[in-house]
């Protein structure tokens, strides 16, 4: 073949994340009673009201082109909502709705990096931002978070991991895949770090943020050092909290010039997001008292339980997440045992020997961890324990 395709696009992976859940789901429409521990969605429908609003829109007409930086009612309510969970005040220019968090983040990728530029990641980290940063041509720089540190990010290692060359830095709390969470204390100290840095954006991935299990309260980085407002873009969405993630509704939030060049971007690329999903946003966003603290409660209530069910399993440890909705049980014990007549070499083989036994896990390895899984508690009760089942009867099975 001639024709061939780009040096860049031959470079970007698919997201192991999305892979794994189209080949559990085609594995289970094909008859197989597999568990998937792998998506990242919640298994709740999208609360009646928020699809009621949608539908009223579609009757209403509302199936034109909105503004590319999206509807301003719809901006207005995420003003308000980030000023309320946050502590953080953004004009409505102050404010892009993308399609998903994950083009609010791609956005802020390309408006920021130059080819050469450094862009630091924190590892674990979600398997988009290395490929993000590749695309815009830099070179994603991994600081390691050590699971002793309880996967936090440690003000030292983020200082030696800066370099002239950096000119983004990624922060996500709480994390996914550790569901660890930065304390105000530990952002002001990161602060003190960035303080030397003044040419560095810094992108904090707050999608997570109204999940959270151990009764602090959600910190996030331009509130604790408003000094550093003035260089961070604040990323977050509907799609965990609200069980939306098919509805594609993200949002970016930071200094004018910045959104600009986003919208910018978004402007050539896909325009504004889908009309009557950014209503069902809005009806999500404007509710008072939301839909959010039910599903909140039984995400906590699954957590505990399966912490209290991987506890129970020889060789495997997990520090519990805070945030989010994952755990990241350390496997590297279980590595190097015999399986049948061959050898579990790695967290890789583990969830391919896993998948042989009917349960969907994502291996550390694209998060940048080696020797861990990452199990969505994100799934009904029932499925968990079944799961869990026969992640414990494989592991007694390895010799
Ligand atoms: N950031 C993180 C850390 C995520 O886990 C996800 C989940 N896909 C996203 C961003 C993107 O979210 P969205 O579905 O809104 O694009
Ligand atoms: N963020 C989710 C996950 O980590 C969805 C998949 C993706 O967007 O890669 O599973």
């Amino acid at each position: 073949m001639t024709a061939r395709i780009s040096g860049r696009a031959r470079a970007v992976h698919a997201s192991p994340t999305l892979a794994l859940a189209a080949k559990a789901k085609a594995r289970r429409d094909a008859g197989e009673d597999i568990v998937s521990f792998g998506a990242g969605e919640p298994d709740f429908d999208t609360p009646r009201r928020i699809k009621e609003a949608a539908v009223r829109a579609l009757e209403m007409g509302r199936t034109k082109y909105t503004a590319t930086a999206g509807l301003r009612e719809l901006r207005e309510v995420i003003r308000a909502r980030m000023v309320r969970d946050g502590g953080l005040d953004y004009s409505t220019e102050e404010i892009l709705v993308s399609c998903g968090a994950k083009q609010s983040l791609y956005n802020v990728f390309q408006a920021v990096l130059d080819s050469g530029d450094e862009a630091v990641i924190c590892a674990p980290y979600w398997v988009s931002y290395p490929e993000m940063a590749r695309l815009a041509g830099a070179t994603p720089v991994v600081v390691p978070c050590r699971e002793e540190d309880g996967f936090q990010l440690v003000p030292e290692a983020l200082a030696r991991a800066l370099s002239p060359r950096t000119r983004l830095v990624v922060l996500n709390s709480p994390n996914n895949p550790t569901g660890a969470v930065l304390s105000r204390e530990r952002l002001a100290a990161l602060a003190g770090v960035l303080a030397d840095w003044p040419d560095v954006w810094i992108a904090s991935d707050d999608i997570y943020e109204r999940l959270l299990y151990t009764g602090g309260r959600f910190a996030t980085i331009a509130a604790v050092a408003p000094a550093l407002r003035d260089r961070t873009v604040v990323v977050s969405g509907v799609s965990k909290t609200y069980a939306m993630t098919g509805w594609r509704i993200g949002y970016a939030a930071g200094p004018a010039e910045i959104i600009a060049a986003m919208g910018r971007i978004q402007d050539q690329t896909t325009s504004g997001p889908t009309t009557f999903a950014q209503w069902g946003a809005l009806a999500a966003l404007s509710a008072d008292p939301d839909d959010v603290e039910p599903m909140r409660a039984e995400f906590d209530r699954r957590r505990r339980r399966m912490l209290e069910l991987l506890a129970a399993i020889p060789g495997i440890t997990c520090v519990p997440p805070e945030g989010a909705f994952y755990t990241f049980p350390n496997v590297g014990r279980l590595l190097g045992k015999r399986y049948g007549g061959s050898f579990v070499e790695s967290s890789v083989g583990l969830c391919d020997v896993l998948l042989e036994r009917g349960v969907a896990a994502v291996p550390g390895e694209p998060f940048g961890a080696p020797g861990y899984l990452r199990l969505s508690f994100a799934l009904g009760s029932a499925d968990m324990e079944k799961g869990l089942a026969r992640i414990a009867k494989l592991v007694a099975d390895l010799a």
